[in-house]
């Protein structure tokens, strides 16, 4: 078995740390001055740190509208957190390490797809194929409507007829009937009044008994998100799911790798950006490439990095205190994928599963079955996918150790797992150095205390990511902050 990962905290902290720590008397005169925007055009570029969705939106967009644009980005590739794994797994195999699914209501995304000649192909809905395996238990989800006497908790009656799935909607009932757009912001006041409440604290107050609250957290995957904000979960389910997810033919990161292709050399790898000077008429962007420190000066400066990652920036002078607070603050969960490339998909044989997923009370959390039913090899993918903490998956060292502590808990679901495992790669994105985190969740009162300070310009300097658009936590917000911060710019030059 093969098993390859993203960089492990051990590789990956110590040299950015340690530069960092003297970063504060390392400035000034020894920057050497970065070469010429690489176009003919010698007014300075506006320089776009990060080429995610949210960097390559907003400099395609600028550049579209003449203005010389120079992107900055600290991997080797484009992207982000859109991440495509192909190999060490078989030909034609691909998974996403990152973002999997597009919903029908996201727009922007398959409109983004379109525009590159890429082909959203429809996800099987996850609604119709969903198995749990939970306090030792595995039930089908046609069980779990048929016959709620096999749920493995004390249920109040009413709660055991309503099973996870209702008795989530019953308590969202109030609010789903508002009609709201995923885009609504600000809240209307009857919902705003709720952001003091975990998703915990909301259950609760909606007179959900302490084992609904376990059977909603183990059975929909909320459980790692029970002391999020409840309105950011809330804001989840306006996406309606109902309508389908699409994912891009191929992979989802073709669309970065095409839209950072079109912006040809302006877009530059290997840089990674430590220090903003932003006091003089024009800012000045630090960085390091090759080992080399440089600096380069810019008309203005978009930030579209994580504020997980652009805590590790400093700016000189600091950042408004309420800006420096929310880059500060922000909550930002983390997630671990481990991905098998299994000999047969046996799975299809139990059940007759395609696609679907188990969600579980273990650490692995849930089970995605991709669906390469057209696959004459047999082979199948299966990702395991815990979002938020971890437990143990968080503490075991080293990536083959995680590989096989899941494939150890899996067994649990399907004995004999591990016979079946020829390949593996495994991703836990907080120790990601360039994401330190898979996705933004607002804490209770967050939103309110920051909502509005997250996409705010600072003088010459934007702010781009998911996290400064309405839809944190998805490609859609990342493209649509985008183009925004090129509003931005255009309407001030
Ligand atoms: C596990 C997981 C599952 C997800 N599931 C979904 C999903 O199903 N659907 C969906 O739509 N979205 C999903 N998302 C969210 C989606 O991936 C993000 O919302 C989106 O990709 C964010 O794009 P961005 O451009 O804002 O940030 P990023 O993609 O994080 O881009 C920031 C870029 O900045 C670079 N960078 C960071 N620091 C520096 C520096 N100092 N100097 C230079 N460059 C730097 C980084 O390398 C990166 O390329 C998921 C994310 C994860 C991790």
């Amino acid at each position: 078995m093969t098993t390859t990962a993203g960089l492990d905290p051990e590789v990956a902290l110590p040299s950015r740390r340690r530069f960092l720590i003297g970063a504060g008397s390392a400035f000034g005169a020894t920057w050497t001055r970065a070469g010429p925007p690489s176009s003919s055009d010698d007014r300075p570029p506006v320089v776009v740190v990060g080429a995610g969705l949210a960097g390559l939106a907003a400099a395609l967009e600028l550049a579209e509208r003449g203005v010389p644009v120079r992107v900055l980005e600290a991997r080797s590739e484009p992207g982000g957190r859109v991440r495509t794994a192909r190999a060490p797994f078989r030909d034609g195999f691909n998974v996403e390490l990152g973002p999997w699914r597009i919903p029908a209501s996201h727009s922007l995304t398959l409109g983004f797809a379109r525009k590159f000649g890429l082909k959203p192909r429809p996800v099987r809905s996850d609604q119709e194929n969903r198995n749990y395996y939970v306090r030792g238990r595995a039930l089908r989800g046609s069980d779990v409507r048929s016959r709620p006497e096999l749920l493995p908790y004390e249920l109040p009656e009413e709660e055991r007829r309503l099973g996870p799935i209702g008795l989530w909607e019953r308590s969202l009932e109030p609010y789903m009937r508002l009609r709201l757009p995923p885009t609504v912001n600000p809240w209307p006041r009857e919902l705003s009044d709720l952001d003091h409440l975990s998703l915990g604290e909301f259950l609760k107050s909606r007179q959900v008994s302490t084992e609904g609250l376990r059977m909603i957290g183990d059975m929909l995957g909320f459980a790692p998100f029970l002391h999020t904000a409840f309105l950011a979960n809330f804001r989840e389910e306006l996406h309606d799911y109902h309508d389908g997810f699409f994912t891009i033919d191929g992979g989802n990161d073709r669309l970065p790798k095409l839209m950072a292709g079109r912006l040809k050399d302006a877009v530059q790898y290997g840089i990674e950006v430590v220090r903003v000077e932003h006091g003089g008429p024009r800012p000045v962007v630090c960085f390091i490439r090759d080992g080399r420190r440089e600096r380069l000066v810019a008309e203005r400066v978009v930030l579209a990095v994580p504020f997980s990652v652009l805590r590790d920036v400093v700016f000189e002078p600091a950042l408004s205190p309420e800006k420096a607070r929310a880059v500060r603050e922000l909550n930002y969960e983390p997630a671990t994928k481990v991905v098998l490339q299994c000999r047969r998909r046996f799975w299809e044989g139990e059940g007759g599963r395609r696609g679907g997923v188990t969600y579980t009370d273990l650490p692995i959390q849930s089970i995605l079955y991709q669906d390469w039913s057209d696959r004459a090899d047999g082979r199948g993918l299966m990702v395991f996918y815990a979002m938020g903490r971890a437990g143990p998956l968080d503490q075991v060292g080293t990536t083959p150790e995680l590989i096989r502590t899941a494939i150890g808990i899996g067994e649990k679901i399907h004995p004999g797992l591990g016979s079946e495992v020829e390949e593996a790669v495994a991703i836990r994105w907080g120790r990601e150095p360039f994401a330190r985190g898979a996705y933004p969740v607002f804490l209770p009162g967050q939103e309110s205390e920051m909502g509005s300070l997250l996409a705010r310009r600072e003088g010459r300097l934007h702010f781009a990511g998911d996290h400064a658009s309405v839809f944190p936590g998805w490609m859609n917000g990342a493209l649509e902050s985008g183009q925004r911060v090129a509003h931005e710019i255009s309407a001030l030059t």
